[in-house]
């Protein structure tokens, strides 16, 4: 963006904002945008033409925090606006329930069981959560860590299938 503000940024709109960041991968799961992950909370678009986004991470031990906030900063300023500040928040925190259907449905193609809604989850506290086999369906799956390589989640084996996978934590 060498060429200074665009007039059109005076008249930006926030949906033209929230429609840059859902172009924004998550920096763990490239299948998913931090929007379809929930991640991003609210926009702001001051008369100026500046720009403020709120985010709260999935998880606050995952790592990739500064890559989020460098990946919407960016996304902002290719809208051509100069004067962006991200901020993250963790109140109140993350839950898997803000995941849109669309991505869990590519989280499942992933590779990665989708979280069940906390909902469902209530019915059963007492258990773990209901968790499926990404690649077979069956719910004959043991988890074999309580999380994976990052904290967001864990990682489980499908006695059906044998075949090991990460799974959300529900939270
Ligand atoms: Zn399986």
């Amino acid at each position: 963006m060498e060429q200074g503000p665009e007039p059109s940024t005076i008249n930006l709109q926030p949906s033209a904002v929230w429609k840059a960041l859902a172009a924004v991968p998550d920096p763990e799961i490239p299948v998913v945008s931090i929007t379809d992950m929930g991640m991003v909370r609210d926009v702001t678009v001051d008369g100026g033409g500046r720009v403020q986004v709120t985010f709260t991470p999935t998880f606050s031990g995952c790592p990739a925090l500064h890559v989020i906030r460098e990946s919407i900063e960016q996304a902002v300023r290719a809208l051509g606006v100069q004067d962006v500040e991200v901020r993250s928040t963790l109140t109140p925190p993350w839950t898997t329930d803000w995941i849109n259907e669309d991505a869990r449905e590519r989280l499942r193609q992933y590779g990665i069981a989708p979280p069940a809604p906390a909902g469902e989850e209530q019915l059963i506290q007492l258990d773990a959560e209901p968790t499926r086999c990404p690649r077979c369906s069956s719910l004959n799956v043991r988890m074999t860590a309580s999380f994976g390589p990052t904290l967001c989640k864990r990682m489980y084996v499908c006695d059906s299938c044998k075949e090991p996978f990460e799974g959300f934590k529900s939270v």
